[in-house]
């Protein structure tokens, strides 16, 4: 007898043995909505198979539980996401439709090429007439004479451009006058990219949107430069973020190595995780120290930084550090001088700023640490670089720019397809749809508990390990929920 759907089992699970994450639509699934034909299998020799099926999944895991039975011998579910991609019926008519696309937060390469790529899928897969770039962020939906009309040719050159074309900005945003705005223009489709303060002010313009009865969708490119998102493969961006770190290391050794105990101090992006720092460091082979928010060190005394680097530097003749903006923020007084926390226009704690905290700190140690023991009683050269912009404000590689595409076209699909309140991703290398809530106040960070990218760093710098032998289950066990990440926020 022939299979049917409900025989076909994949790595020994039966279907019903996938927990597969529910993506909300802007109608009912139930009523008997007219639906329109995707304009892309109207055109001749279209093949079915570009077209995803309504029940395929990527597994969140491709390290699975074959019994589908905890350790406690509970049954189990094995999470998985909706196969991102076009549908061959979608929710809206394209030719009466309406787009908006914002970019909010910090800037990122490859923002410009989602942008262009949202553009040109709409444009030319759907023929979607109308388009509005909004200008600097969330407050651009209510200076309505600022958007611009993007087509084909406005965007053509998008993907060799660093920053944002349209503009970003933090703070400014009102749900009720953005889904006002929205509505006032008949816009139907919305396209968010930017970090998770953007994600979760698209989440409460979707809530509204739903509260209101109204049919828009509400789709998210997540970015974040940090690569620090669970249970995705990795963020547009980060790429080129971790070549332009390696080359300020580069620049770093130039000079750490031009004078006698020359020492590099590399300050790089890294608010909460520290995958920036610890990539570029791996990446360049150079370092002698890096630091992340993820690892408490300290200065003084055995197994200390100051021991390590005058140890580095006396052998060596010179060091190199590379220190994520979010490392050591424990060691430094958090508070202003009017004894309240510093914070951005969106609610953002200001970091102090921990590069020249941490030179401040070394130089006196390590001098008294080198005194006497080199031939002409030399001091430490510091030779400290902030890369920051270069790092941020740069045009994205090659494989972020495929990458953007990948997600920008998926982000219309779904959305053309009636989906909202989701975001696309890529999760063990397929392009698929995550509902906002998932990931939302979630945060990964570097596994330091385990045979990780992290030991690597250990064993190629020599550094202390700053961890006790009970840190590694204390660490894991408060950090990582069942989903991959901390709860932030
Ligand atoms: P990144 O931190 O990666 O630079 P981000 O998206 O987190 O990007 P934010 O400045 O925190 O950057 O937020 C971007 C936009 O999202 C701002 O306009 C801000 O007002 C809005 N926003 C942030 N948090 C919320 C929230 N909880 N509710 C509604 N809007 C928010
Ligand atoms: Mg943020």
């Amino acid at each position: 007898m022939a299979s049917t759907d409900e025989d076909r089992e994949f790595n020994g699970k039966s279907k019903d043995a996938w927990n597969v994450q529910h993506i909300d639509l802007v109608f009912d699934s139930n009523s008997d909505r007219t639906m329109f034909p995707n304009p892309l299998s109207q055109r001749p020799n279209t093949p079915l198979c570009w077209f995803v099926d309504g029940d395929d999944a990527v597994a969140a895991d491709v390290q699975v539980d074959t019994e589908g039975v905890s350790s406690e011998g509970i049954k189990i579910k094995a999470e998985a996401f909706p196969l991102a991609g076009p549908r061959l019926n979608i929710a809206f008519d394209p030719q009466k439709s309406i787009a908006a696309v914002v970019t909010c937060g910090g800037l990122c390469p490859g923002l410009n090429t989602v942008v262009r790529e949202i553009v040109m899928c709409l444009r030319r897969q759907y023929g979607v007439p109308t388009i509005y770039g909004i200008p600097f962020g969330y407050r651009g939906f209510q200076d309505r004479p600022s958007w611009i009309k993007l087509d084909e040719k406005k965007v053509r050159n998008f993907h060799n451009m660093g920053g944002s074309f349209l503009g970003s900005s933090r703070g400014g945003h009102d749900t009720n006058a953005i889904v006002d705005a929205l509505v006032e223009a008949g816009i139907n489709l919305l396209f968010v990219t930017g970090g998770d303060g953007t994600l979760r002010g698209a989440a409460k313009i979707a809530e509204e949107i739903q509260s209101r009865g109204i049919e828009i969708a509400v789709a998210v490119i997540p970015k974040t430069i940090d690569n620090d998102i669970p249970l995705i493969d990795r963020t547009f961006g980060f790429e080129s973020a971790v070549d332009a770190a390696r080359r300020a290391i580069d620049v770093a050794v130039t000079e750490a190595q031009g004078f006698p105990l020359g020492l590099g101090v590399v300050k790089v992006m890294g608010r909460h995780s520290g995958f920036i720092a610890m990539h570029a460091t791996l990446g360049s082979r150079v370092v002698d120290l890096c630091l992340v928010p993820e690892v408490d060190f300290y200065l003084d005394g055995e197994g200390g930084i100051v021991d390590h680097l005058a140890n580095r530097l006396l052998e060596n003749g010179n060091a190199i550090v590379v220190i994520a903006e979010g490392a050591g923020q424990d060691l430094m007084a958090t508070l202003g001088s009017n004894g309240v926390t510093k914070r951005d226009a969106s609610g953002n704690i200001i970091l102090d700023d921990v590069g020249p905290w941490l030179i401040q700190q070394l130089e006196p140690r390590l001098n008294e640490k080198v005194k006497g023991k080199t031939p002409f009683n030399d001091q430490i050269k510091f030779k400290y670089v902030d890369p920051s912009y270069m790092v941020r404000g740069i045009p994205p590689s090659t494989n972020d720019n495929n990458f953007c595409t990948q997600l920008a076209h998926n982000a219309v699909h779904g959305a053309m397809a009636g989906m909202t309140s989701f975001l696309v991703a890529s999760v063990n290398t397929r392009g698929c749809y995550l509902p906002i809530d998932l990931i939302a106040n979630k945060q990964n960070v570097i596994d330091t508990s385990n045979q990780s990218l992290w030991s690597y760093v250990i064993f190629d710098t020599h550094q202390p390990t700053f961890t006790q032998q009970d840190d590694c289950q204390r660490r894991s066990d408060s950090r990582m929920t069942a989903s991959g990440g901390v709860i932030i926020g």
